[in-house]
């Protein structure tokens, strides 16, 4: 018999269809006259799909009659048209197979509703609940949309390394890799650790970013992206920083930062709009029981432009209101949370993208202004999220970029390659950095990271 997800068994045309479905059991309940009705979940959607098994069935008494929360079966049976609120269809049983049943002392995905960080310790068990289910769905929407959206207009997927041996740049948030014995480190005439004898000759980590090696690409295939796991050792205990996240950047050669906000702004619209387009009773879901703003504010998102602003003149902005803040504002401070925060939702209701930030809080790579204080940096900025995406164009001028490196001490012949790109052939390119979990958090309303990806990493907590 032909398998179909409770999704498909749930339209309309699927009326008539002999089909089997398998799952988990939401929920059981005998009705007096002597079958039992069944709330049965796969995860293809939301919805649970209503089976009603009869007493007739061999093995009513012995098994149907047992199941709880939690079980795993296989039905057949026919599909027909329900006269039940809030669903078209019904499956009938002819027959159901229990493939293992889950005890209710102590399964603990009961009626009652738990707390989002106790589901966390249930990481095995919480892709089973309704929130992470349609979290999980939203978060695999995103990532065909962007794959999509890249593929369309272009772009080159290209993987960048996972494990580097770029010690500079972010070194004091880079977890180490290493084969090296930790409790007999071989030591150098200096009595420093030799890493000679370490797997790559070198010190080596996990990478913060695939933004210089996807320069590389760039610089010769036009335009690229890389999408893959970024690590960072930050002791952030924040509802938004992860030590193991997903990245998107892409990289384009001859795209100027104009180019980049442009991309940016047509590549977050995209995404909500797919979501919007296919995700309609995950985000109907949302917006009912996490956040009730999710659906208008992403309606109103793909409609409108938006707000650009000069870092300059955003620090006007914000100097106005800093009796409101934990961390008064000046020229030529970083912006924190909240005031990322303000910008997104009280001052402006909208994404802004900051741009043309001091040349003294950015890394050395971003393209230099004329000016001689800021350099051609980008911002997106979200309501509740804050910044989603940072990028800049990048600084193409050898001379430039290696006084640049000067400015922040670092060591040119770290960088030869990158170097090289500049002196051979170089040519003005930008990019941007874009968390998959922020979007997910945004799209969602969830209001901590760690409940939009399926194993957080964070500071003291690794256990699956
Ligand atoms: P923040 O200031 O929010 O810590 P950042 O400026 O360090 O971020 P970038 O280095 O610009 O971040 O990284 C690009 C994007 O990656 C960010 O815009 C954000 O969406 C995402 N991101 C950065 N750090 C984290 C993290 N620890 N966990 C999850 N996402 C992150
Ligand atoms: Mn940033």
């Amino acid at each position: 018999m032909e398998k179909i997800t409770v999704d498909q068994a749930r339209k309309a045309e699927a009326v008539g269809r002999q089909a089997c479905l398998q799952g988990w059991v939401r929920t059981r309940r005998d009705s007096k006259g002597g079958f039992s009705f069944l709330e049965l979940n796969d995860g293809s959607c939301m919805a649970n799909i209503q089976v009603i098994a009869d007493g007739d069935l061999p093995n009513y008494e012995s098994e149907v009659k047992t199941l709880t929360a939690g079980s795993s079966i296989a039905v057949e049976g026919e599909i027909k048209a329900s006269s039940g609120k809030g669903q078209a269809t019904e499956l009938h049983a002819s027959r159901l197979h229990v493939y293992g049943l889950a005890d209710p002392e102590t399964y603990p995905l009961q009626k009652k509703r738990h707390s989002f960080e106790k589901l966390r310790e249930w990481a095995h068990l919480r892709p089973r609940t309704n929130t992470f289910g349609a979290v999980m769905r939203v978060r695999n929407r995103v990532c065909r949309s962007i794959h999509d959206f890249f593929q369309n207009a272009g772009f080159l997927y290209v993987h960048t390394p996972i494990i580097t041996a770029s010690d500079c740049e972010g070194a004091g948030e880079m977890f180490k890799v290493t084969t090296l014995d930790l409790d007999k480190l071989p030591r150098d005439g200096q009595n420093k650790i030799d890493f000679k004898q370490d797997f790559f000759d070198r010190p080596a980590y996990l990478t913060v970013s695939g933004q210089l090696e996807a320069e590389i690409f760039a610089c010769a295939l036009g335009k690229v992206y890389t999408f893959g796991p970024t690590f960072r050792a930050e002791n952030s205990n924040t509802s938004r920083h992860l030590a193991e996240f997903w990245m998107v950047e892409p990289e384009m050669a001859f795209f100027d930062l104009e180019d980049n906000m442009e991309l940016a702004e047509k590549f977050l619209k995209t995404i909500f709009r797919d979501v919007l387009n296919d995700c309609g009773e995950d985000l109907a879901f949302f917006n009912e029981r996490v956040d009730d703003t999710v659906l208008p504010t992403l309606e109103k998102i793909v409609a409108a432009d938006f707000v650009r602003i000069s870092y300059t003149d955003a620090i006007a902005c914000l100097e106005k209101n800093n009796a409101s803040f934990d961390y008064p504002v000046s020229w030529g401070v970083d912006l924190q949370s909240e005031h990322e925060r303000f910008l997104a939702e009280t001052e402006f209701g909208c994404p802004v993208i900051v741009h043309d930030y001091p040349r003294t809080i950015k890394p050395f790579y971003m393209r230099a202004n004329d000016d001689g204080r800021t350099v051609r940096a980008m911002d997106v900025l979200a309501p509740k999220v804050g910044e989603i995406i940072g990028g800049s164009q990048r600084e193409e001028r050898l001379d430039i970029l290696e006084q640049r490196m000067g400015e922040q001490d670092l060591n040119p012949a770290d960088y030869w390659w990158y170097l090289e790109l500049r002196k051979y052939g170089t040519v003005p390119h930008a990019g941007f950095g874009l968390g998959l979990e922020r979007v997910v958090q945004f799209i969602t309303g969830m209001t901590n990271i760690r409940d939009v990806i399926p194993f957080p990493r964070t500071p003291g907590s690794a256990e699956f």
